[in-house]
This record gives C-alpha cells, sequence and structure tokens, in this order.
C-alpha cells in the first residue's frame, strides 16, 4: 500500500509506493557506458596531470602538477561559475541577473583508476574528506561566496562524464530560494522548539529504530522516513555544534571516514555497482543579507549531514512537476537490507 509521508527535515512530501517493485527491470544494475575509460587518456589518472587545467591544491609533498600526489583539486573544465569573472549583479527588468562569479572546483578523489567507492582503503577515504573539509574552509574565505554545493555524481545515470572517482565544490555568490526556505524553516524550528530538528529526527529514528542502519559515537546512519529515493540513506553528525565539514576535528573525519567507508561497501553488496549522487548538506559559507537574522546561530540549529541518493530509477514527470518523488521502496526495507550488508570495521 502507497503511503504519502511528510519529510520532517526537507519540508516535502514523498510517495512511499512499494508496488512499483514489481515493475520489469527494477533492480536492473545499469551497464555504465562511462566506464570504459583507459587509464592512458583519463585525465584524473596519476602521470596524466598534464590533462588537466594546474592544480589549485594537491595533497602531496612534491612539486605541483606532477605525480605523487594522494588527492588533488583543480578548477573544473565545463564550470559553470568562475572566479575571474566581475562581483556583481545588475537589475533586468523585473529579473535579477548576477553575473557567473564563483568557484567550480573537482577534487580527484584518488590517483587510482577505480569505479567503485567501495575500493577506496580507509586512509583514502580520509585524506579525501580532509581536502574537502580544507576546499570548503579556503573558499569560506572569500567573503562574496555565499554559498557552496558540495558533491559526487557518480556513474552515468547520476550525471558523470567521467569514470575515475571525484567530487565537485560549486561556491555561488548566492543563496538558492530553496535552500532559504529550508533554512528558515530548520531555525523556525529551533526557535519554536530550543532544539535542533536534527537532533529531533536522530531521536525519532532511535525510538523507531527499523530505519537505523548504523550508528557510532559521533555519526548515525539511517533511510529517512519520507526518503525520495528507493535506498537513499541520510548520514547525520551527532556532535552539537558541527554544522558543516569544516566543524568537523581530525578525529571526527577519521570517525566519518571509517563509517561512510562501511555504509558504502554495504550498498555495493547489496546493490552491486550502482550510480549514486552523494551530497553534503552544507550551511551558506558567509553571511549576506537574506541570511542575517539565523547566519550566526548556524551551529545551534544545523548539522552536517550527507546524503546518499542511489540512482536506480529515472525521473519523470510527476517529479519534476510536483517536486515530490515516488519511491518504490519502503525505507524500513532498505535499512534491513543493508544493515544485513553492512560489514565489521
Ligand atoms: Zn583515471
Amino acid at each position: 500500500m502507497s503511503e504519502i509521508r511528510f519529510d520532517l527535515i526537507h519540508n516535502e512530501y514523498a510517495l512511499i509506493s512499494p508496488e512499483r517493485l514489481h515493475r520489469p527491470n527494477c533492480y536492473a544494475t545499469v551497464g555504465n557506458k562511462t566506464l570504459d575509460n583507459r587509464q592512458y587518456d583519463c585525465p584524473f589518472c596519476e602521470g596524466n596531470e598534464h590533462l588537466t587545467p594546474p592544480e589549485i591544491f594537491a595533497l602531496r609533498n612534491n612539486e605541483p602538477n606532477k605525480a605523487g600526489w594522494k588527492v588533488r583539486v583543480i578548477p573544473n573544465l565545463y564550470k559553470a561559475v568562475q572566479i575571474e569573472t566581475p562581483f556583481g549583479s545588475k537589475e533586468a527588468g523585473h529579473y535579477e541577473v548576477w553575473n557567473g562569479y564563483g568557484a567550480h572546483e573537482v577534487i580527484i578523489d584518488t590517483p587510482r583508476h577505480i569505479t567503485k567507492m567501495n575500493q577506496l582503503s580507509k586512509d583514502e577515504y580520509f585524506n579525501w574528506l580532509h581536502v574537502l573539509r580544507l576546499r570548503v574552509a579556503d573558499l569560506k574565505n572569500d567573503k562574496k561566496m555565499i554559498y557552496a554545493t558540495l558533491f559526487k555524481n557518480h556513474g552515468h545515470y547520476a550525471g558523470a562524464t567521467q569514470s575515475h572517482p571525484h567530487t565537485q565544490l560549486i561556491a555561488l555568490p548566492i543563496l538558492p530560494k530553496q535552500k532559504l526556505s529550508w533554512f528558515r524553516y530548520a531555525f523556525e524550528y529551533y526557535k519554536r522548539n530550543s532544539r535542533s530538528i536534527f537532533d529531533t529526527v536522530i531521536e525519532k529514528e532511535k525510538n523507531d529504530s527499523v530505519r537505523v542502519i548504523a550508528e557510532d559515537n559521533y555519526f548515525i546512519a539511517f533511510a529517512p522516513f519520507a526518503s525520495s529515493f528507493a535506498f537513499e540513506v541520510m548520514i547525520i553528525s551527532k556532535i552539537q555544534e558541527t554544522s558543516t565539514i569544516v566543524d568537523l576535528t581530525d578525529k571526527n573525519i577519521n570517525a566519518l571516514a571509517k563509517f561512510l567507508r562501511r555504509i558504502i561497501r554495504a550498498f555495493y553488496k547489496q546493490l552491486g555497482n550502482f550510480d549514486f549522487n552523494l551530497v553534503f548538506g552544507l550551511p551558506p559559507l558567509n553571511k549576506n543579507y537574506v541570511s542575517e537574522e539565523f547566519f550566526d546561530k548556524l551551529n545551534l540549529f544545523w548539522r552536517f549531514h550527507i546524503r546518499i541518493l542511489p540512482r536506480l530509477f529515472s525521473l519523470g514527470g510527476f517529479e519534476f512537476e510536483s517536486g515530490v518523488h515516488i519511491n518504490p521502496v519502503s525505507p524500513e526495507d532498505a535499512a534491513a537490507f543493508l544493515r544485513d550488508s553492512l560489514e565489521g570495521e
């Protein structure tokens, strides 16, 4: 039986419709057409540094733009925005037009040409997360950068054009409206209840327990009650006053590396080679006129989190028109499957 569920965190509805699971090809693993890149022409492989623009940063002990790095950051060749563009906005009739000021970076997660995220070691997970933290901290220093999205498109059906594991960081001089309304919603919740909405959800999920996949001292992973995507997983930091990845200590990053790797490995065990988006729920980088009322309280009401969104099914007209997703796998089933696939440390 289908259910319309309200998602307390996203302030949105999701249609949980397990019947749709019986459609043909529901679990067909996608033959990934972008994965036949070979190392000799992959611009993200170690040794091919000359195929990319000069690096912005790399975790290395030798000179830049050569082999010998662990994580490498380059400007996106097909960037949506760039830092060289003059900063400013202008009115065009009723429409506000912004110049394409911002940053679009590609973080190459590993020098190795692997095509599955379960092949990364714990050290590689740590180095990757550590560099993501450094890049967000660096962009935060530019006070004109208001908001950043940090995400992975993994596989053809998740929008990736390179099979080599990579992450993208896009920083903008504006706060998207949908995001603004979500931050305001979470702030209003905090003011009314004197607690973060994330703490309420963690408490509810722990009480219900059926959707919890894993938990340690710092993080909890669960299939959200109103998951929009089949096998959607949310990981939330349990540590108070950690609203962004920049707030996580080395110890926290180390714990997250282990925790996330365990979850990702469970996914591969359960779904095979699957395409997914992974997004980091970051708060605004810097204050602007729309975030003035809540920016200084972000640490109290916002919490660092990660969403893993498997792209097992294509989105259709209903999803685009209504903004409400039809999810054919109940979050309770998804959590049980993933729990069963968890390995030890
Ligand atoms: Zn490669």
